[in-house]
């Protein structure tokens, strides 16, 4: 790897908090590959951002699709500063209700996806001894009604964190985690009314984050001030979680 690459993959960034974390990224000086299934948005936002930003389409539970675009684009970027896991999906369903598919869908997108990500990643930037991977869980890894997939991969991810964070030390390169709270996206602007109310009576600062917001930690994760920083979890959530 070029010692100067600033490339940085954003899984799931064609809209929502992906979008907003690559808009902070790209502001900060590094090139985006904005990595999602829907294609057409994806070379959207990444052309809002400026020419030297890429968007691509990749299904990220596809793990030979994720080892090819990961390996090609290190090797057309000269290299991969990091990787932000942020796709993910929800398929809410009280328990008794939940189908094999619903826990399958999730379990693949929100948590395999985020290993197979990490592990093709992994592979470059042990080689540069350098590099830093980001990735994003949520406030509701503890446990929320009706999302008994989404919590569990969500758990899933943080201690995939951790142990991407003991494996990679030694090579340089650095694992942390964010865990949003509420945050204004098509995600949560689905949700009914009451639930809705009822997200924001939560939040001790009294209104929903922005996609930009956890852009800001995720920046934070790759800036050189954070190079001593691994294993670790920063809640975005506005006093949500306190
Ligand atoms: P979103 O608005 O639904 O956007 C998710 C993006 O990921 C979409 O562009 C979607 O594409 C893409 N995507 C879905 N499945 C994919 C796959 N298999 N491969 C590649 N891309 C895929 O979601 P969001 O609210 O921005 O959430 C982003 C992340 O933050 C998720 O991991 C979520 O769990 C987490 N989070 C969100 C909140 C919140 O308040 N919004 C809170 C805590 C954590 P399509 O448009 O084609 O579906």
């Amino acid at each position: 790897m070029s010692a100067t690459t600033r490339t940085v993959l954003v899984t799931g960034a064609a809209r929502g908090i992906g979008a907003g974390i690559a808009e902070v990224l790209a502001a900060r000086g590094f090139t985006i590959v904005i990595a999602d299934v829907n294609e057409d948005q994806a070379r959207e936002t990444a052309a809002r951002l400026g020419p030297e930003h890429e968007g691509i389409s990749l299904d990220v539970a596809d793990s030979a699709a994720v080892d090819q675009a990961i390996d090609a684009l290190a090797e057309r970027a000269g290299g991969l500063y990091g990787v932000v896991n942020n796709a993910g999906i929800n398929r809410d369903a009280m328990l008794h209700k939940m189908t094999d598919a619903q826990w399958d869908q999730v379990l693949a997108v929100d948590l395999s996806a985020v290993f197979y990500v990490s592990r093709a990643a992994a592979r470059h930037l042990r080689e540069a001894r350098r590099g830093r991977i980001v990735n994003i869980s949520s406030a509701s890894w503890e446990g929320n009604i009706g999302q008994a997939n989404y919590a569990a991969a969500k758990a899933g991810v943080l201690g995939l964190t951790f142990t991407l964070s003991k494996e990679l030390a030694r090579y340089g390169v650095t694992a942390n985690a964010i865990c949003p709270g509420f945050i204004e996206t098509d995600m949560t602007s689905a949700l009914p009314e009451n639930i809705y109310a009822a997200q924001l009576e939560k939040i001790p600062l009294g209104y929903a984050g922005k996609p930009q917001d956890v852009g800001a930690a995720v920046a934070y994760f790759l800036s050189e001030d954070a190079s001593y920083i691994t294993g670790q979890v920063l809640e975005v959530g506005g006093g949500y979680q306190i």
